[in-house]
């Protein structure tokens, strides 16, 4: 029997960008010792008390069917922190609870798109951010935001890819690069938007990871908020990866449109995790500072570490849990040197590659190993590097 076109074509020629990650844990279950600086997961798990949290609401017998845009106290909790956060007045009616950013970002494309329509990402991007909108029918057009320009996106390649697209998919704090949007960037994006009349998806999954300058939503830029469906998720705030569940915050009358389609796919989140999130939601920016304060640590430390570095260049991370590294001195592709960093020195890092186009030749490394591990990990990768360079 043949399958759709549709998802035949999800990825291209099979390649997922994670062979690295895949390789290295073939090597793993033979046995090998590998230091993995690969995905982006924290090196904690769920905290305890949320996980109590979790039991005792499935314990008190929330096992059933959940209420599918999410329950109406984890819709306000959500609306709230927005509102606080960002000072734009936001209801629960603004909010659809999802299994995760990944399930929200697939919302939102499908919310956008009709088939065949036109929706532009910016490279280096998440790597599965093609495959959702080819998943959803979409035709995905990347927009190079350059290395030379530290990866902010230029209002010319946008303009040269607007003419007729749908929508605009953002993601600040940046994965890979961990770099941050500044307000002259954004107001950037919003003219651009507006002018082409663009759904504008603002991925905000790092939005308790900010190291330097500051976080800003499109929602709070003037005349944005009918056009941005923001994607929020529990994963990298709370170290609540497993669980799957985020939002989106979208204007009002988006949200029953989502409900549609979550009866129709996911049937929601389980209630015992809504209330979980619910929970730790409510702890505060306390848990999440705690959460992300190895990040914030770790970066430094890179930065100390790489410092004197002669064949790796760090792209400046203002964000997120990674640091992107620049390793072209190396006349190596991020590809190959990752691969010759596996064999050479059991070290597992992603390529540029893995994102698109435009951080070919760099690295990306998580920081999501302890302290210690990663120093003795990224002295090991520079000198590695240096020993390369012609
Ligand atoms: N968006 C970005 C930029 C990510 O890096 C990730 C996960 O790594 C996601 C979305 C999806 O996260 P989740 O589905 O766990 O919320």
């Amino acid at each position: 029997m043949r399958l759709s076109n549709r998802i035949l074509t999800m990825i291209d020629d099979g390649d997922d960008g994670w062979a690295i990650y895949h390789e290295t844990k073939r090597r793993q279950a033979a046995g090998e010792q590998i230091t993995v600086l690969t995905i982006g997961e924290h090196d904690r798990r769920t905290a305890p008390e949320i996980l109590k949290a979790m039991h005792d609401s499935a314990m008190g017998g929330n096992t059933g069917y959940a209420d599918i845009p999410g329950s109406p106290s984890l819709r306000a909790t959500i609306a709230e922190r927005v509102e606080a956060r960002t000072g734009v007045k936001t209801t629960a009616a603004n909010i659809m609870v999802t299994p995760g950013g990944q399930a929200a970002l697939y919302a939102a494309h499908t919310a956008a798109l009709d088939p065949g329509d036109r929706a532009l990402y910016i490279d280096p991007y998440y790597a599965t951010y093609p495959g959702t909108i080819r998943g959803t029918g979409g035709v995905d057009v990347p927009v190079r935001a350059r290395a030379e320009n530290d990866f902010q996106p230029a209002r010319a390649d946008l303009e040269a890819a607007a003419t007729g697209a749908k929508s605009l998919l953002i993601n600040s704090p940046n994965n890979p690069t961990g770099v941050i949007y500044s307000r002259e960037t954004l107001a950037m994006i919003g003219e651009v938007a507006t002018k082409h009349d663009l759904w504008l998806i603002s991925d905000e999954v790092y939005d308790t990871q900010v190291w330097e300058g500051e976080h800003l939503s499109p929602r709070q830029l003037p005349g944005l908020a009918d056009r941005t469906m923001v994607i929020g998720s529990m994963s990298k705030s709370h170290a609540m990866t497993g669980s799957r569940i985020g939002w989106i915050v979208a204007p009002e009358e988006v949200i029953p449109h989502l409900l549609f389609l979550s009866t129709n796919t996911t049937y929601g989140v389980p209630g015992f995790i809504q209330d979980a999130a619910e929970f730790a939601l409510n702890q505060g920016q306390g848990l999440e500072d705690a959460i992300a304060e190895p990040f914030r640590r770790r970066r430094l430390l890179a930065q100390e570490v790489l410092k004197g570095a002669n064949a790796v260049r760090m792209v400046p991370p203002s964000g997120a849990m990674y640091v992107m590294l620049d390793i072209r001195a190396t006349g190596l592709s991020g590809e190959d040197f990752a691969f010759a960093l596996l064999d050479a020195e059991k070290i597992s890092v992603m390529p540029g590659e893995s994102f698109g186009t435009a951080a070919a030749g760099h690295v990306r490394v998580a920081l999501t190993v302890d302290d210690d591990r990663l120093t003795d990990a990224l002295v090991r990768l520079a000198a590695f590097a240096a020993g390369l360079v012609p």
